[in-house]
């Protein structure tokens, strides 16, 4: 619920508004990221930086203890690092020293306190010691360090002891506190003025594309889709402007299957009446004319119920509702027994079927759903071939991968754009003719069926010398059996 809720809410989310949120997170992660590290995390920063700067200046003064110039090195460090300094002998006597605070400091301000230093330096196991101590006459804490000093044969020659002031930040960290509230007003204000132009950037062109997708929804195909913006709203664009072309194209393949199909069962319903009229008032009692008459009622019929069931099976086979029955079969032996089915028809029609390549082949497919294709194929063939040569050709081709078969004509030839749309649903030649049987739909059952059986096919034609239309299958093999996938 917490959760649909929230989906709900950032859908609702106007893209300035989210790129403002988005803004004012980054703005909120460095604000939380400044005032940790220079506010909070100040005084313990300076303080492991201060321990370092000191331990670091005192070891490398103890470095230096044999060399010529060790005295000036002593005045040098003390003033560079703002630092009282103090040399005793292996014994804790004084040797050496310089007070950069006017013997205010914890080593030179009379007390024991630095022979209590030396024991503890003495006694050290790390041969070091670092203390924090609350200096009373300076009100500031106070950072004592100290290190042995050695002689040139590595053996302890005396000590070294520092003491610097560690300053305190609360006065510093005032400033700090003032200058990240400033900075963060000022990134809230620009934050605001760059989402604003940000979402002006992205936001414009999508409001834009919405307004052409919603005439483009209410049916007007010619809208345009303006890109702009950004790479992915291009995207988009190009995206609807293709959806656009298909809607139109299917809107206009629709239109055309209206005015085919409408076309195509009115003129036998309307035969059908007049011959009917015909009988009943002229015809029907001379048997020779009344025959006649019932005859071309009957084709009509025909006709009628091949477009009523090529429809049927067309939407069966895209639906899905009509699967493959896969058998292992011969395919040269299933175009043969074809072949021999179609020589009685085409020697009635003055058409020659010729058939090529006897070798079997062995495939597996939905026999009756193959032999629907390569019928569908052939009547295609036999309708549109040259009506002087009148010769159809059925190939079988086999190639150790896969077997084409090949339907080719003489006739006229299909121009090349329209190849593409010729196995699309319900479309039809502008020239096609009422003497060519046909529903518009042949083609586009033989594009299901081979689809389902993921075969290639395809058409290669020519203007004026035929066309070839091949499909090709693979060998059958028990792995790639259509039925275990
Ligand atoms: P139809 O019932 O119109 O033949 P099809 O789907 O079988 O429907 O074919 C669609 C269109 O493809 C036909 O109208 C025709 O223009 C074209 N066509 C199909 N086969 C051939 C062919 N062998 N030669 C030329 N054109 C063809």
């Amino acid at each position: 619920m917490l959760k649909f809720n929230k989906l709900q809410f950032t859908r609702n989310l106007t893209i300035r508004v989210k790129i403002w949120l988005f803004f004012m997170m980054l703005v909120c992660i460095v604000f939380i990221l400044m005032w940790t590290f220079q506010i909070l995390l100040l005084g313990p920063f300076y303080e492991i930086m201060k321990v370092s700067s000191v331990s670091g200046a005192t070891k490398k003064l103890a470095s230096a203890y044999h060399t010529e110039n060790f005295t000036d090195c002593l005045l040098d460090s003390a003033v560079r690092n703002d630092m009282c300094i103090e040399i005793l002998d292996k014994n804790g006597a004084e040797v050496r020293y310089e007070c950069m605070f006017s013997g205010n400091c914890m080593l030179h301000n009379g007390s024991n306190d630095v022979y209590f230093y030396f024991m503890e330096l003495r006694e050290s196991e790390t041969g070091e010691i670092c203390r924090k101590i609350y200096n009373n006459t300076m009100q500031s804490e106070m950072l004592i360090y100290g290190c042995p000093l050695y002689n040139k044969k590595g053996g302890i020659a005396g000590y070294l002891i520092t003491n610097a002031r560690l300053v305190p930040v609360e006065a510093s960290r005032q400033i700090m506190q003032n200058i990240t509230i400033f900075i963060m007003v000022l990134l809230v204000i620009s934050g605001v003025i760059l989402s604003a132009y940000a979402a002006e950037n992205l936001g414009a062109p999508i409001k834009k594309l919405n307004i052409s997708a919603q005439r483009l929804a209410q049916g007007d195909y010619t809208v345009q889709f303006p890109g702009g913006g950004c790479a992915e709203v291009d995207d988009l664009a190009d995206t609807l402007a293709y959806a656009s072309r298909e809607l139109s194209r299917t809107d206009e393949m629709q239109r055309d299957l209206i005015a085919n199909v409408s076309h195509d069962m009115r003129t036998p319903l309307t035969m059908m009446k007049a011959y009917a009229e015909m009988i009943r008032d002229l015809s029907g009692n001379n048997p020779e004319k009344r025959n006649q008459h019932l005859n071309i009622i009957i084709e009509e019929t025909d006709r009628l119920s091949l477009l009523v069931n090529d429809m049927l099976d067309l939407s069966k086979l895209e639906s899905g509702t009509q699967k493959l029955d896969i058998d292992r079969i011969d395919i040269s032996e299933k175009l043969r027994e074809i072949a021999r089915r179609y020589e009685g028809i085409s020697e009635k029609m003055g058409y020659s079927l010729i058939f090529t390549g006897n070798a079997p082949y062995i495939i597996n497919c939905d026999s009756g759903k193959i032999e629907r294709v390569i019928c569908n194929l052939l009547n295609n063939a036999i309708n549109y071939t040259s009506k002087e040569d009148r010769r159809v050709y059925l190939r079988q081709i086999n190639f150790p991968d896969r077997v084409r078969i090949e339907i080719s004509d003489t006739g006229d030839g299909i121009e090349e754009d329209k190849i593409k749309l010729i196995f699309d649903k319900y479309y039809r030649s502008e020239n096609h003719k009422r003497e060519v049987v046909g529903t518009g739909l042949g083609l586009s059952i033989v594009k299901a069926i081979l689809k389902m059986h993921g075969y290639n096919y395809g058409v290669n034609s020519k203007i004026g010398e035929g066309s070839t239309f091949w499909f090709e299958a693979p060998p059958a093999d028990p792995i790639n059996d259509i039925n275990q996938q």
